[in-house]
């Protein structure tokens, strides 16, 4: 699909002053409006500010508002039609900024659109007006809206609190609004909340007065921003923070939490100067705060609000008694992901949901900048190829999508979250920034910065900036990559030596996992920039046609993609695979990850045998990078559970990653060692996990050792390593084992502990200990957010089983589901199976439960496990013939 054309630099309202006043005249505005841009609403009025005053009742789980929007009817109308989503209108009256008497419209609510239109007594015609409304709402139990997360306190008690979360669509489950991104205005939030609590918004306070027996706070006017980045909480909140870049930075958590918010504040106040460096516009609010809450949700872990991020407990606290290493090295990069929205989403937003990507992609893509440069010790450009992997892996499905997509429905908005917009984005960028350089990249991150700011964008309005920075042909490549599905596949002719350079033909074709003679017989084409090294200086070509003629310096080992920046996969002749695999200890650590997954992907999917596959994975050293055999491991662990059934091959994998990591995992020791290095923290737990699934006997004898003195004592086991220990008790567990786990986390009232300890008791392999998982998700004991999570990991181990359960109580586990994760929430269930018995149970589901329109999550999973079960007989006989022809010791 490729997207309408663009208006260069005058997307819609570019002609508003941010924060200010709006001085032009309606005509004026309505040349402003971009026709070519989706929209649910009819382009008849424009707001430019919103003035709300709410009043939560949390313990009722209700509110009451009253919003004076001030809006310019662009086009003679007898109605206004605004958002509104399980919102109560009560009264509406509409006038004209100069004055004039007051009409009183009458109000029709359609639930399906999610509308309120307002049908006035005459026409109005084209001018400013202000429309003011009262209205009431309801607090949801879920992470739409306004909504409540229930917690114990420092003291144990019950407490509650309020957060917002508006993005995609659901603004308008707060104030009846135009709740479409390029709908930019100022918003005034008045809130009045308990005397006693703290509340947060986008904007400082401006003014506190007491009013009823409350506290009414009146926030600052914020800037220009689209309606899904507005922010509210409130609660028993304690705030702590610090200078940095002459603003203020605050984490906001929970009362007692203050010491856990330590270490993502001094993120918070680490990346903010570099982001203002590399933006070239410094961060324009007067603070930037970030609000931890105690739950979680299926959809989303943080959303960038503008002034005012929020993200989930579990990925701001870092708690002494269950954070992992990874986990605290994930705070770091979930701050700087939302911190990058700041610009990228927040200060320039898409125009429409189609380009999310401009948000997503671009933030994943800074998120591992930003960690490369603060922390190159946790190895972030191995992630980045573990992100290319996993768009890859979506991509390579029929049922995929380009970049930019078409979004038309508010379901289609929350389901364009997903790995093509968030890693095939963050690996284009990736892609392009490397063949711009970095520095032109930046020069032309800055001109779309400061051209677009406080305004709305679309894909090739980027483009346009980097290009005009000094990238020349970016466009090209950029777009074939983003409006194009799919994944590149070059194949590699024989080399030849020639003049001390390596002579090679290249034909571009494309790969797929599931249509691979379709697409050979009509593949789609690239310009694909292709980057070789043969022992000498690295070559970089586009290629454009089928075939490329390549001369790389030097008559070493052929080495396509260094540095694995290309979305491309790359077919090698059998030769130079085996000189890889003999050259394997001496690459990079991200070469040798992305050969590996390179060399599988290919295998699994029949493009070559299982052999140059398993023996690239098997080159690789044991005292290597510590995430490549992190990722390694995974991928060996992978073909375990696809062995499943055939003993002698289980065994020889186990007995292969025993071998060859038990004398690592040994030196690193079962505990962790102060000041170590991040990778030693952060492999030791994947090493234990992995030989505790494979059942080595000292694991296993640790794990025993340290759940009875944690049953004894819940610090038994240090902090960093408790889900992981107690992760290889639960696979295992017995029904008094399960029992002790699950009275201990009933007992704990440290929210992402507690969440911890609850997912732990889903993870048994024990069908029967699953069931009760299962039924113990449908109580109110777990905490509401907390179920899915009990559910999902139950899937993991048994996806049958957590289906089966799931749809025959879908209404009661819908509660436990953010309606904006709830048609995704099926797919993840099916994740784990390659189960071709599943496919018409989930066909039927869709059938049943989703319109037309939203059905693709499901399509994925149909299509992956087709494609796996069609290809696990050929790779089960492959594997099991490579492991005996190459036992171990
Ligand atoms: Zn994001």
């Amino acid at each position: 699909m490729k997207i309408a054309a663009v208006l260069l630099a005058s997307a819609a309202l570019t002609l508003i002053a941010p924060g200010g006043v709006n001085a032009q005249t309606a005509a004026a505005r309505a040349d402003t409006v971009d026709p070519s841009l989706p929209t649910q609403l009819p382009r008849t009025a424009i707001p430019h500010h919103y003035a709300i005053t709410f009043t939560p009742h949390a313990q009722r789980l209700t509110f009451d508002g009253k919003v004076g929007i001030d809006l310019d009817v662009i086009k003679a109308t007898r109605e206004l039609v605004l958002n509104a989503a399980d919102l109560k209108i009560t009264t509406a009256t509409l006038r004209t900024v100069a004055g004039g008497t007051s009409l009183t419209a009458r109000v029709s609510i359609d639930g399906d659109a999610q509308t309120a239109t307002f049908i006035f007594p005459r026409s109005i015609t084209r001018g400013a007006y202000h429309l003011d409304l009262t209205y009431s709402g309801k607090i949801n139990t879920q992470a739409n809206g306004l909504f409540a997360l229930d917690y114990k306190n420092k003291e144990s008690k019950a407490a509650r609190s309020l957060f917002t979360q508006f993005e995609a669509a659901d603004a308008r489950r707060f104030v009846p609004s135009f709740d479409e991104p390029d709908y930019k205005a100022t918003f005034d939030l008045i809130a009045r909340v308990p005397a006693n609590e703290m509340a947060v918004s986008n904007m400082p306070a401006a003014a506190t007065r007491n009013i009823g027996g409350l506290k009414e706070v009146r926030f600052e006017t914020t800037p220009m921003m689209s309606s899904y980045l507005l922010f509210f909480a409130s609660g028993d909140f304690e705030r702590v923070t610090k200078r940095a870049a002459g603003r203020e930075v605050g984490i906001v958590t929970s009362r007692g939490n203050g010491a856990k918010a330590q270490f993502a504040l001094n993120a918070e106040a680490q990346i903010l100067p570099y982001y203002n460096d590399y933006f070239g516009t410094p961060y324009p609010l007067p603070k930037l705060d970030n609000v931890g809450g105690p739950g979680q949700s299926q959809f989303f872990g943080a959303m960038e609000n503008w002034g005012a991020i929020f993200t989930f407990d579990y990925a701001i606290l870092d708690d002494p008694a269950i954070t992992t290493e990874a986990g605290r090295q994930d705070i770091f990069v979930v701050e700087a992901h939302e911190m990058a929205h700041q610009w990228f989403g927040d200060l320039v937003t898409m125009a429409w949901w189609d380009d999310l990507w401009l948000n997503e992609g671009f933030a994943s893509w800074m998120e591992t900048k930003a960690t490369q440069h603060f922390h190159p010790d946790w190895e972030p450009d191995i992630d980045r190829v573990g992100s290319r992997e996993g768009a890859m892996g979506l991509d390579s499905l029929n049922s995929t999508h380009p970049v930019v997509q078409q979004v038309r429905t508010v379901e289609q908005a929350n389901q364009a979250f997903d790995s093509i917009a968030y890693s095939k984005g963050e690996s284009v960028i990736s892609m392009l920034e490397d063949f711009a350089g970095p520095d032109v990249w930046r020069d032309g991150i800055r001109r779309y910065i400061a051209a677009h700011k406080y305004q709305n964008s679309r894909t090739t309005d980027l483009w346009s900036a980097v290009e005009s920075a000094g990238a020349r042909g970016l466009t090209t490549v950029a777009t074939d990559f983003t409006t194009q599905p799919g994944i590149p596949l070059i194949t590699v002719g024989s080399s030849q030596c020639v003049n001390g350079g390596t002579a090679v033909t290249l034909t571009q074709a494309q790969f797929s996992a599931d249509r691979k003679q379709q697409v050979a017989a009509r593949p789609l084409a690239w310009h694909v920039p292709v980057k070789a090294s043969a022992g000498g200086a690295t070559v970089q070509v586009v290629t454009a046609g089928p075939t490329t003629q390549l001369l790389v310096p030097g008559c070493g080992v052929l080495l396509i993609n260094p540095g694995q920046y290309g979305y491309y996969r790359t077919l090698y002749t059998p030769q130079q695979e085996a000189a890889l695999a003999a050259r394997f200890p001496q690459l990079a650590g991200m070469d040798q990850y992305g050969l590996i997954s390179n060399a599988l992907a290919l295998s699994l999917a029949g493009y070559q045998p299982m052999q140059p596959g398993l023996d690239l994975l098997s080159a690789m050293p044991p005292h290597g990078s510590a995430k490549v055999v992190q990722r390694a491991v995974g991928r060996w662990d992978d073909l375990y559970d696809r062995m499943e059934g055939d003993k002698a091959a289980q065994a020889a994998i186990a007995g292969r990653v025993t071998r060859s990591l038990g004398p690592r995992l040994r030196e690193l020791g079962f505990q962790p060692k102060p000041g170590e290095p991040a990778g030693d923290a952060t492999l030791r737990p994947t090493l234990i996990a992995t030989l505790g699934k494979y059942r080595d006997p000292q694991v296993m004898t640790e794990a025993t050792r340290l759940f009875a003195a944690w049953l004894k004592d819940p610090n038994a086991i240090p902090g960093s390593l408790k889900s992981t220990w107690l992760g290889v008790i639960a696979r295992n567990a017995d029904a008094a084992t399960w029992d002790s786990i699950h009275s201990r986390a009933e007992a704990t009232t440290g929210t992402v502990e507690r969440s911890s300890l609850y997912q732990l008791l889903g993870r048994s392999k024990d069908e029967a200990l699953a069931r009760r998982a299962l039924e113990l998700a449908l109580t109110s004991e777990p905490g509401k957010t907390v179920s899915a999570g009990l559910i999902t990991a139950v899937a993991g181990q048994h996806p049958r089983l957590g289906i089966d359960f799931v749809l025959a109580h879908l209404s009661q586990v819908n509660q436990l589901i953010d309606i904006s994760g709830r048609s995704s929430f099926m797919q993840r269930l099916a994740g784990a199976s390659r189960d071709a018995a599943l496919i018409p149970v989930l066909e039927n589901y869709a059938k049943a439960n989703l319109a037309e329109s939203d059905r693709k999550p499901i399509q994925r999973a149909v299509d992956r496990i087709r494609f796996e079960s069609s290809q696990l007989p050929r790779i089960r006989s492959e594997t099991a013939a490579w492991l005996a022809a190459h036992p171990v010791g």
